[in-house]
């Protein structure tokens, strides 16, 4: 047995359940612009309070006309102009066309656009080439996108850039969102250097916070950064107070395995209710979760890999029911061949970072290397995960094995 198949440890869909089953959805809800609204989830759903198109309108330039008149003659007399924004005035003779662009109203009456193209302007009026004519030939009807009253987007939306200009298209000026959650995070390590300053001996940069800051950030939430904080009994529980009165969320990197440092565990003992895990998954088996006095928390290991990997699998999930984001799905995963072998041992579910790309119509992946916690070139080169199950071994080339593509929130 290898150092990762210890019995005992959780697996992953168990303490998914145990997270997601307490997490109960912010309710505080504001109302915004509707150019403010990006990354916001609705609290209640958008109903068009019109028609789209509210008229029924031309998708081309060329000539509105009726299609019988075209059966008594190919040359019909040109009435006037309809173009958008500004309709044919009064009452549309009959046997006459009328110029029309994109967009314009159609006239009452009118059965068919003509494209211009189609058309050759003449002494008696515009002679129409084209023989066989559809009714309805290049209109778009009154509501053909959207009925008054349609369902556009379901409360629990998370709103995208393609969500707004659909909402704008209703003429709906503001929207009702839930409040984002605030996530406060700091990292934990008396070896922990700020950048910008030489390392002395036995120091390393603190690249954490700058990959759980835009994870939580583009989850839809509010980021608070409360720095590095030393292996400091004293300064932790300060900052832990300070962290659950500012936010809804605390995170932390570092200090949740069973290091000599690792005082986190003692010191919220004291200040909630905190499960310390050991997850059936690699990397990112120590993880804590729990609840602080008036915050929860997400204790994430300190291995750079491990932080990103537990924020995007675990504490994704659970910021997205924070937030009411009922629409929220899981990643979804899909077979590949592998181009390379990939070292695993049975015990953990292993997501290791990998390549994908499509050859023939199928997917293939390679491995992006050293797949250790430590070293974060895996996640940056990768653009999948290579989810290996618990009990496989190690994967051969032309093995089939299940790839999860990044979400938006890793691009
Ligand atoms: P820990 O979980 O505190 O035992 O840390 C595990 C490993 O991750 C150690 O090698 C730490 O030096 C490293 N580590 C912890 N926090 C950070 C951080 N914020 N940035 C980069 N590496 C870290
Ligand atoms: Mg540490």
């Amino acid at each position: 047995m290898g150092c990762c198949d210890a019995p005992g440890l959780m697996p992953l869909e168990e303490a998914m359940d145990n997270m997601l089953s307490r997490i109960k959805p912010i309710q505080t809800t504001l109302r915004l612009p509707l150019a403010e609204a990006l990354g916001y989830v609705l609290a209640e759903e958008i109903l068009s309070p019109i028609f789209v198109p509210p008229f029924d309108n031309s998708a081309m330039d060329g000539y509105a006309l009726r299609i019988a008149d075209l059966e008594q003659s190919k040359t019909l007399p040109l009435a006037g102009k309809s173009f958008a924004g500004l309709p044919f005035e009064g009452e549309w003779p009959q046997g006459t066309c009328v110029r029309i662009m994109t967009g314009a109203k159609i006239p009452q009456g009118c059965d068919a656009v003509i494209m211009q193209e189609n058309t050759q302007v003449t002494e008696d009026g515009i002679l129409f080439l084209q023989d066989e004519v559809k009714l309805n030939n290049n209109i778009r009807p009154t509501g053909d996108d959207i009925k008054q009253g349609d369902i556009v987007l379901p409360k629990g939306a998370r709103l995208s850039p393609r969500d707004i200009p659909m909402i704008a298209t209703l003429g709906v000026s503001h929207v009702v969102v839930v409040r984002k959650p605030k996530v406060a995070f700091f990292s934990t390590g008396d070896e922990l250097k700020p950048l910008g300053e030489p390392l002395a001996e036995g120091q390393i940069y603190d690249s954490n916070r700058y990959g759980i800051k835009p994870l939580i950030e583009n989850f839809g939430c509010e980021a608070i950064d409360l720095g590095i904080i030393p292996d400091c009994p004293k300064t932790l529980a300060e900052t832990f107070e300070q962290a659950q009165q500012l936010a809804d969320v605390v995170v932390t990197s570092g200090g949740v395995s069973v290091g000599e440092a690792d005082y986190t565990k003692d010191i919220l003992e004291e200040l909630g209710e905190i499960g310390f895990w050991k997850l059936a998954i690699k990397p990112g088996k120590p993880f804590a979760f729990g609840k602080l006095n008036t915050a929860w928390f997400c204790g994430l290991p300190g291995n750079p890999v491990s932080a990103v990997l537990t924020m995007y699998v675990l504490v994704q999930p659970m910021l997205a029911k924070l937030a009411g984001h009922t629409e929220w799905k899981a990643p979804e995963s899909i077979p590949a061949i592998t181009k390379t072998a990939f070292k695993k041992g049975p015990g953990r579910t292993d997501y290791q970072r990998g390549v994908y790309t499509i050859e023939d119509g199928q997917f293939v992946v390679e491995t992006t290397g050293n797949q250790s916690s430590g070293a974060f070139r895996s996640m940056s080169l990768a653009n999948c995960f290579v989810v290996l199950e618990r009990e496989r071994g190690r994967v051969e080339v032309g093995e089939t094995v299940q790839i999860q593509l990044f979400n938006s929130t890793l691009y």
